[in-house]
């Protein structure tokens, strides 16, 4: 899928937003919604998603959005932060299946590392145990609560 296009009500995180399929969440309010990445890069990949809107790429996110969503990429970037302490995180996202974006709602990558260990490639990783997930999650509730 391009850059442009329509948006498409069955991608998988409108039905995880509609709760069709499950997901191991960290947080939700009316803005966001955050959960673990499924195939993670790295322990405590999180995603987090807009709720209101039909964006499938930040271009799209309506410009009185960008500022409560930001608000809460940021919020959860420190819950992670503070739940994982890990030395640094990639925070990022793709517009366009050419940019490497694979999900076409807009989401926010937050990706903890740690010095010396190496991150998985984007799109390169195995699914992960959702026990594990769980735990990591947990952690991350936590730090938000
Ligand atoms: P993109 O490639 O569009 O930037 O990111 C999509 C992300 O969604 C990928 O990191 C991928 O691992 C993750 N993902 C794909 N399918 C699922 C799913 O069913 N559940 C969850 N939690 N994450 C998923």
């Amino acid at each position: 899928m391009s850059l442009h296009g329509t948006y498409d009500d069955d991608n998988i995180f409108a039905k995880i937003l509609r709760s069709e399929i499950p997901c191991v969440k960290v947080y939700e309010d009316d803005v966001a919604l955050a959960f673990m990445d499924l195939f993670p890069q790295s322990e405590g990949h999180t995603l987090v998603i807009p709720k209101q809107t039909r964006s499938r790429n930040f271009l799209e996110l309506p410009e009185d959005y960008i500022a409560p969503f930001m608000q809460r990429v940021q919020k959860i970037a420190a819950g992670v932060e503070k739940a994982l302490t890990p030395d640094g995180l990639v925070i990022t996202q793709f517009n366009g299946a050419p940019a490497g974006q694979t999900v076409f709602h807009l989401h926010f990558h937050i990706i903890p590392r740690w010095e010396g260990q190496s991150m998985k490639g984007h799109g390169a990783s195995g699914q992960a145990d959702p026990g594990e997930l769980e735990g990591v999650a947990e952690k991350i509730r936590a730090a938000l609560s």
